[in-house]
């Protein structure tokens, strides 16, 4: 066995007595070990799959993020590479009882597997009688005879619209005049005749339910025109996520600025540093990127570009795999473990580029030389539940710089950390200030909520400046976006006699009204209640609502545009498995004027007719207790703009506001980054804030208030001690309770040099080590998150 082993190959170790566990192979040395060694039952593979550079950055992730490199492991290697005792496995769909192919081991799981349908590995150990399993699973797994059973689940299945065209008999302007003939007895058919020419002029197909609804025929009627031979029903697929069919001017020449900004991010490049693009939203920044990405999979290396969010960016995807065909591929949370663990052998090969979220930062790349990335200042990019806790904007740059690629990272409003970086040099700035086709930038204006408010329709969240602009953009044939920034109906359900507001069981948190449902949610656990009629406090009568989300803007919108066609993007109208794709499908198609949504409109939505924007209320997000709120509302509301006008002619947006002269506000309405970077720089460096300063935040959690409270003054008492002033708390957080844990914080601030950082991390390692072992503390978690968010 000792001859075969590499590193970087799986093995099979064995823990306690029953629990094997898939483990890699990091180093072969002769030292005697300090602990007690467990011995490598089985090589499992036959080649690494894991490389050198990936151990590399697993290890500078554990240390950066004051993990276990167990845990990046854990995150990193997707569940078919990583079988343990528990591990479920299924007879394949495909396999037809041909046993030739098997061995004799093969065959006896299969056997079993027809009987049983599922079973476990300790099962599997347990048949063969053999303490040893992993290789032979393997083998079963890469031919397709056995699944993991998590990946039997449905796989998705294209959408198919019907639609309606000419049978090839009517394809002349003279044959379709003849046609009216033949339907001149039925009102309904010529009706539909009529509006098929109508709809002809500026669609490229033409829906069955358009045909129906416009003329209100009945799918009966297009049937019987279907019988006499003027038309024909066809199915026709639209892509998972929604792709504009039409043009996306990648195939044109590239502007100026395009090849100013070419020739400045290789400039930055030749002088080894990232080069950061800062673009308007529609600069053309897309296709900035996909000239370099040609250029580095002509020199046959690979390229890696990274997104914050998958599926709320199906146009991107659609258009790199337009422009570099298969030789990219999709890393996204719908794979199954089979196809997760094919692009993983063929990036390991060195053949495959990848477009991903930040899970794709560990493919094992063997040729990386570019990577990208996109809307670098997204908060998507940060994880936070489980360890590790890592940003992968930060991690992508560490991993381009250690394979030697370069690095681009674009977005039109970029992070503070980003423009610090540039500022002190270590990145290169590059600037695209105009949209493409000189399309103006969006006007935007502020409507006054409170002194709408007493006047017109005096409705609390309309008002009438925000009601009159997205009539006449309906009326000019234009679709309109909202953006709120919460879901549900009411965020507070309250007593009207003595306020008592009804919170979760499990958090310190209100829970929303959802409509719909009739239900009481909480946002942070899922917990679910039926609204109580009266008062559990006091017996009051009365409950009421409070606050506004998605839902009932788009409730009592409807009482002002009876007939608009409206519907709601959030976290609970996507939540099927087609249903964003669908619903961004039917708003592209043009079957809705209206999309109210929570930030998920903000992203990368990119749709010819979008000719305004609301911003319902700006003030709520300007008044989170968190010190990145005013970049998050910045960041969000010139996002949100952005998809206003895109494309033939400038877009309106209208921000509604109480506080209409807050200074973030004035920025987003001067489109003025510059002033707002330099002002929030400014209360960042004043009040110790990060990029200036590196946060660690430390969270104590326990299901007992006064044990969490007991563990968190015990270790800050043991820091403080070393940490002086950079030591802030403990503190109770102002969501004091979550998912039944009870939660205190502590928040330390270092000089962003590394130095001092490893120092903090030992001595709170240290720390973190002693509460561990403290009696009647021991249950007390301590959960470590650098840089958080
Ligand atoms: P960004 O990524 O900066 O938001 P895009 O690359 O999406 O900008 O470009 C905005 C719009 O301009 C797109 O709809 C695209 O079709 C168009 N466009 C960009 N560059 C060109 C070009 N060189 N020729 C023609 N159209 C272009
Ligand atoms: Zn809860």
């Amino acid at each position: 066995m000792v001859a075969q082993m590499k590193t970087g190959l799986r093995v099979e170790v064995q823990f306690g007595r029953n629990k094997h566990y898939t483990g890699i192979v990091r180093e072969l040395h002769g030292r005697t070990p300090t602990y007690k060694v467990k011995p490598i039952l089985s090589v499992i593979d036959l080649e690494p799959l894991i490389t050198e550079r990936q151990l590399k950055m697993w290890e500078w992730m554990a240390a950066y993020y004051g993990c276990t490199v167990g845990e990046v492991m854990s995150a990193g290697l997707p569940s078919h590479l990583k079988l343990t005792s528990e591990t479920i496995i299924t007879l394949g769909p495909l396999f037809s009882d041909d046993a030739t192919q098997l061995d004799d081991r093969e065959y006896m799981i299969v056997e079993a597997l027809t009987l049983q349908s599922q079973l476990s590995l300790k099962d599997v150990r347990d048949i063969l009688q053999k303490k040893t399993v992993y290789p032979v699973i393997r083998r079963l797994l890469d031919r397709r005879v056995i699944f993991l059973q998590e990946e039997l689940q449905e796989r998705y299945k294209p959408k198919k619209i019907h639609c309606v065209r000419f049978s090839p008999a009517y394809q002349t302007e003279a044959q379709r005049i003849a046609a009216f003939d033949l339907v001149s007895k039925s009102e309904k058919q010529t009706a539909v005749l009529l509006e098929y020419l109508q709809l002809m002029r500026d669609q490229p197909f033409i829906k069955r339910a358009d045909l129906t609804r416009r003329t209100g025929a009945s799918a009966a009627i297009i049937k019987a025109m279907v019988k006499k031979g003027i038309f024909e029903l066809y199915e026709h697929e639209i892509s998972r996520i929604t792709g504009a069919e039409g043009e996306t001017g990648d195939a044109f020449e590239l502007t100026e600025q395009q090849v100013s900004a070419l020739t400045q991010v290789r400039g930055w490049w030749e002088k080894g540093q990232p080069a950061l693009v800062h673009g308007v939203t529609g600069s053309g920044k897309t296709r900035v990127y996909l000239e370099l990405m040609q250029a580095r999979l002509d020199a046959g290396q690979q390229v890696l570009y990274l997104l914050p969010e998958i599926a709320l960016t199906g146009q991107i995807v659609k258009r790199l795999q337009r422009v570099l065909g298969d030789k990219i591929a999709v890393y996204h949370s719908r794979l199954n473990n089979m196809e997760r663990v094919e692009i993983w052998k063929a990036v390991l090969a060195g053949k495959l580029s990848v477009v991903g979220p930040r899970s794709a930062l560990f493919l094992p790349f063997t040729k990386l030389g570019l990577v990208v990335i996109d809307e670098e200042h997204d908060s998507s990019y940060k994880q936070q539940e489980p360890a590790p806790r890592y940003n992968g904007r930060d991690v992508a740059v560490y991993l381009a710089h250690l394979h030697g690629a370069n690095t681009i990272l674009g977005t039109a409003t970029p992070s503070l950390e980003s423009w610090e970086n540039a500022r002190r040099g270590k990145y290169g700035l590059v600037s695209m200030p105009q949209r493409f086709g000189g399309i103006a930038m969006p006007a935007i204006e502020v409507a006054d909520l409170r002194e709408e408010n007493e006047k017109g329709v005096r409705h609390p969240f309309f008002t009438p400046t925000l009601l009159n602009e997205i009539k006449a953009t309906i009326e000019r044939g234009e679709q309109v976006i909202l953006f709120q920034n919460r879901r549900g109906f009411a965020p507070v359900y309250f007593c009207s006699t003595c306020d008592h507001t009804i919170e979760c069981v499990n958090c310190d948190v209100s829970l929303t009204y959802h409509k719909y449902q009739h239900r009481l949610r909480c946002h942070c656990c899922g917990y679910a209640a039926t609204p109580p009629e009266s008062c559990p406090a006091c017996g009051g009568p009365e409950m009421k609502l409070g606050g506004t989300g998605t839902e009932k803007i788009e409730d009592e919108l409807k009482i002002f545009l009876p007939d608009a066609r409206m519907a709601r993007m959030d976290a609970d109208t996507t939540r099927g498995k087609n249903a964003l794709g669908e619903l961004l499908a039917r708003f592209e198609l043009g079957e809705l004027d209206i999309l109210v949504g929570t930030q998920m409109v903000t992203k990368g939505l990119d749709f010819e007719k979008v000719g305004l924007v609301g911003i319902i209320n700006a003030d709520q997000l300007l008044r989170f207790p968190d010190f990145r709120a005013d970049e998050r509302a910045f960041q969000l509301m010139v996002q949100v703009a952005g998809r206003a006008g895109r494309k033939h002619r400038q877009g309106k947006v209208i921000i509604q506001a109480m506080e209409k002269g807050h200074p973030v506000i004035r920025d987003v309405i001067d489109e003025d980054y510059h002033n707002f970077i330099q002002r929030e720089g400014r209360n960042r460096a004043e009040h110790r804030f990060p990029p200036y300063v590196k946060m660690i935040n430390v969270q104590f959690r326990h299901p007992k208030r006064n044990k969490v409270e007991e563990g968190a003054k015990l270790m800050g008492g043991w820091l403080s001690h070393h940490l002086g002033d950079t030591l802030s708390g403990p503190f109770e957080p102002s969501v004091a309770r979550l998912r039944t844990y009870y939660l205190q914080e502590m928040v330390i601030r270092v000089k962003p040099d590394g130095k001092e950082l490893g120092r903090v991390k030992a001595l709170l390692q240290k720390a973190v080590d002693q509460l561990g072992k403290t009696e009647g503390l021991t249950g007390v978690r301590v959960v470590v998150d650098v840089d958080p968010y």
